[in-house]
């Protein structure tokens, strides 16, 4: 089986798009989609239908309980709450019910998925080391877990002795005896000094993990941002991959 698997398209349309070209060449029997569909970008009710249209499951982001209403944005940084107030005035009633229902984590025997960390889905935590990741792997009984929000694409692998690592490596064949916490990167807005969109390929029968890049019309989307007068920070830093 082979699962393709993405997160924080935070309403980059053009980043999105180039991921649809890509999941047409690999032709994955199952997409999945780990939450932040709005947020940032101008396109929030574009991407929002893109995704539904596209993916098999969908999970709950900040951002998007944030646009829905069932979360504050006083813990968001200045920028990303102008982000959110923009973006709650052009969703429709019907889409922040819609997002708002969406679960925020889901366990399957081979894997778990969540936005952020499957310690405590609903707290938002950030998965940068290997120390936050390590908390996290009681709290799913598979042996993989996919996740995304903090917009970097690594890997996470414990070993039987309770050992965590970072693993930098983009590719990675799956081991019997360790378990693993995979950050799938972010479509539309990557943190990892890296402008390309990220994804990633898992195929169950190889046991193998892909983070894959697609460059996209990064230039169309800034001008979007600038256009619809969000932050121009937020058009500046897709440029950097920061
Ligand atoms: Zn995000």
């Amino acid at each position: 089986m082979k699962y393709l698997l993405f997160s924080d398209v935070h309403g980059n349309l053009e980043a999105l798009e180039s991921l649809l070209v890509y999941i047409s060449k690999v032709q994955p029997d199952k997409v999945l989609f780990l939450g932040d569909a709005v947020g940032y970008g101008a396109n929030p009710v574009e991407c929002l239908l893109v995704i539904t249209e596209t993916a098999d499951l969908c999970l709950q982001g900040n951002h998007d309980a944030a646009a829905a209403g069932a979360l504050s944005i006083n813990s968001f940084n200045p920028l990303a709450q102008q982000a959110i107030l923009w973006t709650e005035q052009v969703l429709t009633e019907e889409e922040k019910t819609y997002l708002h229902q969406l679960p925020l984590i889901l366990h399957f025997p081979e894997f778990c998925l969540v936005h952020a960390s499957p310690m405590e889905p609903e707290q938002w935590h950030y998965l940068l080391k290997a120390e936050d990741a390590a908390r996290n792997f009681p709290f799913f009984s598979s042996p993989l877990c996919f996740i995304g929000h903090s917009h970097r694409p690594g890997i996470f692998a414990l070993d039987q002795r309770g050992v965590c690592r970072d693993i930098t490596e983009e590719s990675l064949t799956l081991e019997g005896n360790f378990r693993y916490i995979v950050n799938v990167g972010s479509v539309g807005q990557p943190r990892d000094g890296n402008p390309k969109a990220a994804c990633c390929l898992f195929d169950s029968s190889e046991k193998s993990i892909r983070i894959h890049r697609l460059a996209y019309n990064l230039e169309r989307t800034q001008q979007k941002i600038r256009q619809a007068h969000l932050p121009s920070f937020l058009a500046e830093r897709l440029s950097y991959g920061i």
